[in-house]
């Protein structure tokens, strides 16, 4: 038996950087060494057992992984040893009434590997070869593990229709708020503003895109701000991508503040996945014929992401904040727990 080490989820709360089997590979998968893994917010709620009992223990996380294929079976047809490959986590049921419409991220039994069963924050795993993107070598691997978060950005900017000369609000500066910012900055020139309550993740983003306006909800009334910053007129489009939110007193939620924000026959999209109801007023969108519309996942936007990585277009350095030894996985999740402001992108690096 050939063994390996990946970082096992052995209680809520408790990694463990251990020897573990291998995977091995069936007739249409690949063995993919992995390179880079990222920790997403949704490993942050498998780790706390907040996802419990859809991941049941001891459990391996990972969705975020880019590494190098090491062996392929015997009906691999596109994919040869040595290549650099990105993984689609998605696995729909192709039978439900969303998938028959083609529209997978919405299929009622959605699985995605490294959340629904085991995933990448390991030395291999082993992944059938529809889920593979192969990446250009001009790619360094890093930002191979980068690819399935920025592709929640592109796939956002095609829901709402994100157009080449359109004003953007995103509503949230974390890791989903900043890969929207990514995605858009390649769609359009005109303005882009950014709220959150956190001046340092707001000032990550003025770092890397140095002509977006940036509004911290705690120090000034956003949709008062957003009104001027467009003469009056509202954005085009508005993202939420906060999820859990502070109230604060006389400010709308999120959700609101991007309704009050829009213009108008303007587009909300909403990706926060909060656990609490955001209120909001019903008239305020009707008198705008606004459209309100949500993103979840990505479906065919990995090519387009790894398209504009090649191209040079993106800047996935300045969402990772730190990489780290995968045995140090646990110090990881606690310092995203604990100084949120601080950390943002954490990889892992497992070659
Ligand atoms: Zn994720
Ligand atoms: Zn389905």
């Amino acid at each position: 038996m050939k063994t390996m080490h990946a970082a096992v989820l052995e209680k809520y709360g408790r990694f463990e950087w251990k020897k573990v089997k291998q995977p091995e590979i069936a007739e249409n998968e690949v063995l993919v060494k992995v390179a880079y893994a990222g920790i997403c917010g949704s490993d942050q709620h498998i780790f706390k057992g907040e996802f419990h009992p859809r991941t049941t223990l001891p459990f391996v996380p990972g969705h975020e992984f880019g590494g190098f294929i090491t062996e392929t079976g015997p009906a691999v047809r596109n994919f040869r040893a040595g290549e650099l490959v990105a993984v689609d986590p998605i696995i729909w049921c192709g039978k439900c009434p969303a998938c028959l419409r083609h529209h997978y991220p919405a299929c009622t039994t959605l699985k995605i590997l490294g959340v629904d069963m085991n995933g990448g924050f390991g030395e291999y795993i082993n992944v059938p070869e529809h889920m593979l993107y192969r990446i250009d070598t001009s790619v360094p691997p890093h930002h191979a593990a980068m690819v399935e978060i920025l592709s929640i950005g592109f796939h956002a900017c095609s829901r709402a229709k994100v157009k080449a000369d359109d004003t953007v609000l995103i509503w949230g500066a974390g890791k989903v708020g900043q890969s929207i910012l990514q995605a858009v900055r390649t769609k359009t020139t005109n303005k882009v503003i950014m709220v959150d309550i956190i001046d340092k993740r707001l000032n990550l983003a003025k770092k890397h895109f140095p002509d977006i306006y940036t509004i911290n909800a705690g120090d000034q009334d956003p949709v008062k701000r957003i009104n001027e910053i467009t003469g009056g007129d509202g954005v085009d489009v508005a993202f939420e991508a906060v999820g859990h939110y502070t109230e604060i007193p006389g400010r709308p939620n999120p959700v609101r503040g991007c309704i009050q924000s829009i213009r108008g026959a303007g587009t909300v999209c909403v990706l926060g996945l909060g656990d609490e109801p955001a209120p909001v007023l019903m008239k305020e969108l009707i008198w705008k014929e606004g459209t309100l519309i949500a993103s979840r996942v990505s479906h065919g936007e990995f090519a387009e992401t790894i398209e504009n990585l090649g191209k040079g277009t993106l800047k996935p350095d300045a969402m990772i904040t730190d990489i780290l030894d995968p045995a140090k996985i646990q110090a990881g999740f606690e310092m995203l727990e604990k100084e949120p402001g601080d950390h943002l992108k954490i990889l892992l690096k497992l070659i």
